[in-house]
């Protein structure tokens, strides 16, 4: 370990250990060039090879490229027996296979020289053991809402309170609010599930952690922010440092289905731009449903459609999924692409009006940071946590009847385009949302509260 006088004039190295999916490492990569870039640490992050999705390759690749200073340390995992989760979401399997070999990061952490380490929610309860025998402060980078964040440490006393009677009803959140029933991540009604299980164990070991970093800002999640940072969630919380929304790390390889130069084209805010992340299918009904609302709105769109969890297997065709002649007749309006997209870019570019959205919580961040309104369209996981969200800032709008994936019905064409009609013309709605990104500009502006948190978090490492 340094000297006390080391430690005042070193430089901080922090190892980031993000877990799978692009909705965890999009957010550790901005991390990562935040703190190298703009807060004076060497950086580290460890990197599992191969992985989950195609997108994840490009993205680490793009990263290490355009930003040399942020090193790259390849982790090999052991040997990893799916057969014992048979069906179990790809992403969630490669969470558990990187926890089962977290006790073989430690040579990797002293050979790394590291002085902290940033850990993604998923591998919280088995990393916080390897730092500790390291002698390292371990801190988490939560990646989505602070009031998912909330739900994550105060779940497992729930639990225990309620040992003995059964399902998992509402969640009152002490000093934020009531979650209710319907919008508790499915996986979570079922306590034998390898994402519950995880999710527990991480829950309860978050009192161990050093700092918890959360993608998020003031303004965005007032109630949730203010309640952790007083530790009204639950006792004993370490630091809370609401250092969001992380900015744009880097630009992937240029689509050339040219969807900016066909945004280019179309008058301003005139375009609804529909994207459901990177990470989950929406149900070929679902799809249809949504082209004919689409259709019905009137209004110019951009539509990036996902069929499968993984991007390597969609091998579907478009028109196939969309319904016969969908594509022909909205061709002079409409572009529909199965190509990743720049998503930032998108919804910085002015002729973007609204973002129909799953909520997935990148994407809620980059639809404050653009100041760009949203129709919340939850479909599974921490969604409707996060449209709820959207809802109470004033950046979107959500209909919460409306059905998510495990519940019966889909939402018709006819609801959908009534709700995209009436968000596109709505004065106020646009408003508000510009008003969120002047405050997002703000917070992670020098002086702002982000900002500043940020700072606060590297004088830790
Ligand atoms: N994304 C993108 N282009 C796409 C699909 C997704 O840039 O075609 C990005 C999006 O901007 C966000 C991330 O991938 O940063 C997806 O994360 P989010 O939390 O929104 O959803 P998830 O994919 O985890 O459900
Ligand atoms: N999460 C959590 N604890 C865990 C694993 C995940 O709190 O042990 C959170 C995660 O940050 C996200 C939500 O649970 O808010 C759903 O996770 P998932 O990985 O399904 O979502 P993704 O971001 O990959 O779409």
């Amino acid at each position: 370990m340094p000297s006390s006088g080391d430690a005042a004039s070193r430089r901080p190295h922090v190892v980031l250990i993000p877990s799978a999916g692009m909705g965890h490492l999009v957010p550790f990569g901005r991390l990562a060039v935040a703190l190298s870039s703009g807060h004076g640490c060497d950086v580290s992050l460890v990197t599992v090879l191969p992985t989950v999705s195609t997108a994840e390759s490009k993205h680490l690749e793009a990263l290490f490229d355009a930003f040399p200073a942020v090193r790259r340390l390849d982790f090999e995992l052991a040997p990893f027996d799916a057969s014992e989760f048979p069906g179990a979401d790809p992403f969630f399997l490669r969470f558990e296979a990187m926890r089962r070999s977290a006790p073989l990061l430690g040579p990797l952490l002293t050979d790394a020289g590291a002085s902290a380490l940033a850990t993604d929610i998923a591998l919280t309860s088995v990393v916080i053991p390897v730092a500790k025998e390291q002698g390292l402060p371990c801190h988490i980078l939560f990646t989505a809402s602070a009031a998912m964040l909330s739900l994550c440490a105060y779940f497992p006393t729930y639990l225990d309170a309620n040992a003995g009677r059964g399902s998992v009803g509402d969640v009152d959140i002490p000093g934020v609010y009531r979650i209710p029933k319907a919008s508790i991540p499915q996986a979570l009604h079922d306590p034998n599930h390898l994402f519950t299980r995880q999710f527990v164990a991480n829950g309860r070991s978050l009192t161990s952690a050093a700092g918890i970093l959360v993608n998020t800002f003031d303004a965005l999640e007032p109630e949730a922010v203010t309640a952790l940072q007083q530790g009204k969630v639950a006792s004993g919380f370490p630091p809370v440092f609401a250092v969001g929304p992380l900015l744009p790390a880097s630009n992937q390889a240029k689509d050339p289905a040219n969807y900016m130069e066909w945004l280019d084209a179309q008058p301003a805010r005139s375009v609804v731009y529909v994207s459901f992340g990177s990470r989950k299918a929406v149900s070929g009904e679902q799809l249809r449903e949504l082209a004919a609302g689409l259709e019905a709105s009137g209004h110019r769109f951009l539509w990036v459609v996902k069929s499968t969890v993984v991007d390597r297997d969609d091998a579907a065709e478009l028109g196939e999924l969309l319904g016969e002649g969908f594509l022909e007749r909205v061709e002079k309006r409409g572009l529909v692409t199965k190509a990743w997209v720049e998503q930032e870019e998108v919804l910085k570019h002015e002729a973007v009006g609204l973002f129909v959205s799953h909520c997935g919580w990148n994407s809620v961040t980059e639809a404050a940071a653009s100041g760009i309104p949203v129709l919340a369209l939850p479909r599974f996981g921490d969604q409707r946590v996060n449209s709820s969200v959207v809802a109470r800032a004033g950046l979107g709008v959500w209909v919460d009847s409306w059905s998510w994936e495990g519940e019966e019905g889909v939402i018709g064409a006819g609801e959908i385009s009534e709700k995209v009609k009436a968000a596109m013309g709505d004065e106020a709605l646009r408003r508000k949302a510009a008003n969120l990104g002047e405050a997002a500009a703000k917070a992670v502006a020098g002086g702002g509260s982000s900002h500043h948190c940020l700072a606060e978090f590297t004088r830790l490492c």
